[in-house]
């Protein structure tokens, strides 16, 4: 029996989830969010596959911080008896946002992979200090354990040279290292293995499309398995219309409100990560919100437009990069919820062959294939579940398990 301990460590959030790697199953889960502010809210449930019933804690304390979030939710799971010691769990895997240029595959965290994730802290700012600063909290308050880290960059190292070079002055972009490395790999990869299982193929045999549609989206073209393309760059706002992220847009625009309209690059990187996409264009960034008010309101429906008008771009573009297609993969909040997005990203293609069973799609649930047995292209909506990828890196990484 294999435990692990998963912990995604975000800039004012946590989230953990003990996993039994040998059956794939979750015995504890942990969320804290508003990490600093006044009104911060954590969440300790114990689930039923521990041989106890679940019961799960939830207080509305102001958390300080990373330390202070751990250490209440490990009290709180004392008492729910699921403390990771008492659990047994065996290592700590991690998500790590940017994994640069070197990092392609997860490892053991020493302290010299330490310092390198701290040094891509310049490529990635908002997320690798907050990806290290949970790595330190645990070693703390949970010491003697080895940690592993799985990079988001990692499955995107494949990508060539083509897809993954800036068109920029190549003495400049070696200097710094600024090209594209993708992210939500972990996300990418997990969801294009259970595609290809789904469909009963070989993954190394299959060409996919995979869109992964949550508060961050990206989509990736993959490759006889390997991935060729994706839209994410050298940080995560390239590509799709996000939550608070608007994607793809003129590099002038940025110089423009710098140069001519006076705002610092501070504001520009508040405008561009928190009141852009969706919440810029209609004030909603929750998806769910702005499916309400879709078709009344003409803002909502016109963000609803501009993310399927970006899809279509994606989809189209990385069909043409991949020649042939076999199936495209909706995941993630968005791509395994919204029926009518699915619908309306693929509605132009029935002239390539794409056909979606509009019952499958609008009333199945979980991981399914949602095309007619007619359509060329299989279109699948399958539930991530990077936890579970992180969790069988670990095993891979210190050879747990057997
Ligand atoms: P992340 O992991 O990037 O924070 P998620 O994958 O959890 O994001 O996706 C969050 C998004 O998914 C939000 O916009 C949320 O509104 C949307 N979402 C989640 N469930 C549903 C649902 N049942 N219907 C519509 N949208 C949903």
């Amino acid at each position: 029996m294999t435990r692990v301990l998963i912990i995604n460590s975000g800039s004012s959030s946590l989230k953990l989830q003990i996993l039994d790697t040998a059956v794939e199953e979750e015995l504890a889960w942990a969320l804290v969010e508003r990490i600093g502010e006044p009104s911060g809210i954590l969440t300790v449930r114990r689930t039923d596959l521990t041989g106890m019933p679940a019961e799960e804690r939830t207080e509305k304390p102001t958390i300080e911080d990373h330390t202070a979030a751990l250490a209440r939710v490990l009290e709180l799971a004392d008492e729910l008896e699921v403390h990771p010691t008492d659990l047994g769990v065996e290592a700590i895997g991690h998500r790590v946002v940017h994994g640069g240029p070197d990092f392609h595959e997860p490892v053991l965290v020493t302290p010299e992979v330490e310092a390198d994730i701290e040094e891509l802290e310049l490529l990635a700012p908002l997320h690798n200090p907050a990806n290290l600063r949970g790595i330190r909290v645990a070693r703390d308050l949970l010491p003697g354990l080895p940690h592993v880290a799985v990079f988001d960059t990692g499955f995107f190292h494949t990508l060539p040279a083509a897809a993954h070079t800036y068109a920029i002055d190549r003495e400049t972009a070696k200097r710094w290292d600024l090209r594209r490395y993708g992210f939500h790999g972990t996300s990418h990869e997990f969801v294009s293995h259970r595609t290809a299982a789904v469909l009963g193929r070989p993954h190394g045999e299959l060409n996919q499309i995979v869109l992964h549609l949550g508060n961050g989206a990206s989509a990736s073209a993959i490759e006889a398995g390997r991935a060729v393309d994706t839209s994410m760059g050298l940080t995560p706002l390239e590509g799709l219309v996000m939550g608070t992220r608007p994607g793809d847009l003129d590099p002038g625009l940025i110089i423009h409100l710098i140069r001519d309209r006076g705002m610092s690059p501070e504001d520009v990187s508040t405008l561009l990560n928190r009141q852009s996409g969706l919440e810029g264009l209609s004030g909603a960034r929750d998806f769910r919100e702005l499916l309400t008010r879709v078709d009344e309101d003409d803002d909502a429906g016109l963000a609803y437009d501009v993310v399927i008008h970006r899809l279509r771009r994606y989809i189209g573009g990385y069909w043409a990069v991949l020649g042939t297609v076999d199936a495209i993969t909706f995941t993630a909040g968005v791509g395994e919820n919204v029926a009518r997005l699915r619908a309306d990203a693929l509605s132009t293609l029935g002239s390539w062959g794409v056909e979606i069973d509009a019952d499958a799609n609008e009333n199945g649930s979980g991981e399914r294939v949602i095309s007619t047995p007619g359509s060329k292209v299989a279109v699948l909506v399958v539930p991530t579940d990077e936890e579970l990828a992180i969790g069988r890196a670990c095993d891979d990484v210190l050879g747990l398990g057997g």
